[in-house]
């Protein structure tokens, strides 16, 4: 997209006074037995970018189905601009625009087509529905494909049709599942630019939802779910903030006998991760290493220090990895689904 690049404006990370827009309430839901979400509450102010970050099976897909009036929350409530989602599904929608994670475009139909389909579902027609049109096709820089049909299209620009779809009725917010998702990284760059450009210049409240930390940090801010709770809100600095200093991991030949002593010796906090390596917070890393490895001599076989990331925030809140084996297997069985589905 030909957009220009704009500045992330710290005020929208921090804004005390804004206005919520949508006010999530000890929202839950089960499927049967299965609780995928359980009592949720939080609210996204005016004109910032939202995320929700969860590994997979963490509730994202389901809270977004409530919000998008897909789906009836088993208790709790959720308000998009004062209007119940389970009350009031017409208001809600008027106000909304969808991009689900799955295809909604009609390949077979070109760009302008697809989108005047989308425009009389809304009532728009006639002159002022082909000038919308044309604006919309326009924004997302496919003006010059509109005549042609949606499948000689990157995946790049197919998923600009399904934003310029989503927005056709000038929506004031905009609710995004894992949208990046199957993109090239040039591609990805320019959704969220374009997410920032509806944020400073038309005051868009946007929600995303995503797995990845990298586009996490994005968002203006977050709320972390781990099987259906809440375990982390606030700006991406905010989060981090929170650990003291550095993230250290050791690989130790027994790494519960090391974290033992650790917190014996230094009496700090040793945790031992999914994947066998003793994690310590702690400020000043590289010194403290030097300490451990002298205190512990032959127990340690490798040694990282960095700084902490969304996903050290992830773990200090749930005590396990953002990544274990079964998400990651999941998420692999999706995306080959996902794969055989397009062919
Ligand atoms: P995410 O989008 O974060 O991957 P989901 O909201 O899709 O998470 O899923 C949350 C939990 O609910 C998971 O345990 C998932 O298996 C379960 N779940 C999702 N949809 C259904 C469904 N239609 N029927 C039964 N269980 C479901
Ligand atoms: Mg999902």
């Amino acid at each position: 997209m030909n957009t220009p690049i704009v500045e992330t404006t710290a005020a929208n990370a921090t804004n005390d006074s804004a206005e919520a827009v949508i006010r999530i309430e000890n929202l839950r839901h089960q499927y049967g037995e299965r609780v995928a979400l359980n009592g949720v509450s939080f609210t996204v102010n005016r004109a910032e970018i939202f995320g929700l970050l969860g590994p997979n099976g963490s509730g994202k897909t389901t809270l977004f189905r409530i919000l998008s009036t897909l789906m009836l929350p088993s208790s709790g409530r959720a308000l998009i601009l004062d209007h119940d989602v389970a009350a009031d599904p017409d208001g809600v929608r008027r106000q909304i625009g969808v991009v689900f994670q799955s295809r909604s475009i009609d390949v077979k139909l070109t760009a302008e087509e697809n989108l005047i389909h989308v425009g009389h579902l809304y009532g728009i027609k006639g002159p002022v529905l082909l000038e919308r049109v044309k604006e919309m096709l326009g924004r997302v820089s496919l003006g010059d494909r509109a005549k042609e049909r949606a499948e000689t299209f990157s995946g790049g620009m197919q998923r600009r049709l399904e934003l310029a779809k989503g927005l056709l009725h000038r929506p004031q917010v905009l609710l995004l599942d894992e949208p990046t998702t199957g993109l090239d990284p040039g591609a990805r760059m320019d959704l969220w630019q374009y997410l920032r450009l509806l944020r400073d210049q038309e005051g868009v409240t946007v929600i995303v939802t995503t797995h990845l930390m990298e586009e996490a940090e994005k968002c203006d801010r977050l709320a972390i779910l781990s099987h259906g709770n809440l375990v982390g809100l606030g700006t991406p600095a905010q989060l981090k903030s929170e650990i003291g200093g550095d993230v250290i991991l050791f690989d130790a030949r027994e790494p519960q006998k090391l974290a033992e002593e650790i917190t014996a010796r230094f009496a700090l906090a040793a945790t031992v991760l999914d994947d066998g390596r003793v994690r310590v917070e702690r400020e000043a890393g590289h010194r403290f290493v030097t300490d451990v490895v002298e205190a512990f001599p032959g127990q340690i076989d490798a040694v990282s220090v960095s700084k902490p990331t969304l996903e050290d925030v992830f773990i200090r809140r749930t005590g396990h990895r953002f990544w274990n084996e079964d998400a990651q297997a999941q998420a692999e069985r999706e995306a080959a689904t996902a794969k055989k589905k397009k062919h």
